[in-house]
């Protein structure tokens, strides 16, 4: 078989092969505590359900415009002007299915083969499979422990930076390590965006997932909004992760490229939901309140438990639903050296199934600590107090 070359420059998601793996420790009779996938095993709220099925009743089973049904692009425009602060019309959005189709488009929209683009590691593994999959170089810079969070390394990205530097990727709220930006943080990054004369993916897939304080888009900083493209999904804020819907929400001249890649791609993203997503953003937002209210329970429990195990230190994000604690105490008291015989360790000792820092990218030169990510999207709070307790024990005998 000839596969083409590129695909040996596409890469994955290797949390995939942990799941796999603790469905195989599953099968066998074992319990297992699900860290390890950022799904969710909140039911979508009733509302939206009715109108999805209300719009496949009244006939909107065929294709609809390549950028969305317009007024899902209108709701959603209104909805992300007001909570951005941007004046965005639905010119600025084209409908996707999904969050994580915006990455590859915005790569595809704006980088020309051997162009340098900069994306958090650890991070979301899909940005470097895309950049490097459309021939760019991916640059990485990393994340640093600040006092209360996880914080960029504004250095690094400025180290880093060349000529060849034409885009960067921003995940503020960030998966794995609910990094999130200051203002002052912002406004040394947007610096050196124009100085640079960079754009900006800014992939807010986590905007909404906050417990406190308020979200703010580095879009809003005064010359920003022209440079950024808004990744923008329907996945997490109303439990939608496989209906599949997102956007991409920008100045409109990229807005219009990547609707003409929709065009090639997929046509359009599946019609009758559009109106499921319409009634999630203008209709009753009780379950959606409550979605973040039985996340922050659980990330509360999470966090005292993970703070209460000898040699191990986790921040508590203000938003996502990721933990991403320091374990290299833990490591050295059972004498483990490396992260996959740790991460099995885990499974096999305890049933607790979670992705290692190797699954957001390489170590980068001079890393040191060990990390685990915990994702408490998908596993209830009887639950993780039953399996991060079994991690304790381990642990500290
Ligand atoms: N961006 C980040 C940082 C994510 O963690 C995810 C999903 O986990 C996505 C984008 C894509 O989400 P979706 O395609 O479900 O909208």
């Amino acid at each position: 078989m000839r596969i083409a070359e590129r695909i040996s420059r596409l890469g994955t998601e290797t949390a995939f092969a942990v799941s796999a793996e603790a469905a195989a420790f599953a099968a066998k009779g074992n319990k297992v505590y699900p860290f390890h996938l950022g799904d969710m095993n909140i039911p979508t709220p009733a509302n939206v359900v009715e109108a999805a099925e209300k719009a496949i009743r009244d006939g909107k089973t065929g294709y609809c415009p390549n950028a969305g049904v317009p007024q899902l692009r209108e709701v959603l425009a209104a909805d992300v002007s007001a909570s951005r602060g941007v004046e965005y019309t639905m010119e600025n959005v084209v409908i996707q299915p999904g969050g994580k189709p915006t990455i590859g488009k915005f790569f595809l929209a704006l980088m020309n083969p051997g162009d340098e683009v900069l994306y958090p590691n650890p991070g979301y593994p899909i940005y470097e499979s895309q950049i490097e999959f459309h021939g760019g170089k991916a640059v990485p810079y990393g994340l640093i422990e600040g006092e209360k969070n996880f914080e960029l390394d504004l250095d690094a990205i400025e180290d880093r930076i060349t000529p060849r530097t034409k885009l960067m990727v921003l995940n503020d709220l960030q998966n794995p390590t609910g990094a999130e930006c200051t203002q002052a943080q912002f406004e040394k990054l947007a610096e050196l965006v124009l100085k640079h004369d960079l754009y900006v993916l800014c992939d807010e897939a986590y905007f909404d997932i906050r417990y406190e304080g308020k979200s703010s888009s580095f879009a809003a900083l005064a010359g920003m909004t022209e440079r950024c493209v808004i990744l923008y999904t329907f996945s997490k804020k109303f439990a939608m992760t496989g209906w599949r819907l997102g956007a991409a929400i920008g100045p409109k001249e990229i807005i219009d490229v990547i609707a003409k890649i929709n065009v090639n791609d997929e046509s359009c993203s599946n019609h009758f939901i559009q109106y499921g997503a319409i009634e999630g953003l203008t209709g009753d937002q009780a379950q959606a309140k409550q979605i973040l209210a039985i996340l922050k329970e659980r990330r509360d429990t999470a966090v005292d438990i993970l703070n209460s195990i000898e040699g191990v230190n986790c921040f508590r994000p203000n938003a996502t639903f990721y933990l991403y604690p320091n374990i290299t105490g833990a490591m050295k008291k059972k004498g483990l050296t490396d992260y996959d015989s740790m991460r099995k360790a885990y499974l096999h000792k305890t049933g607790v199934s979670v992705c290692t820092r190797l699954h957001f990218g390489r170590a980068l030169k001079g890393e040191k600590d060990f990390y685990i990510r915990l994702a408490y999207s998908g596993i209830d709070t009887p639950e993780i107090n039953e399996g991060l307790g079994r991690l304790k024990v381990f642990i500290e005998n």
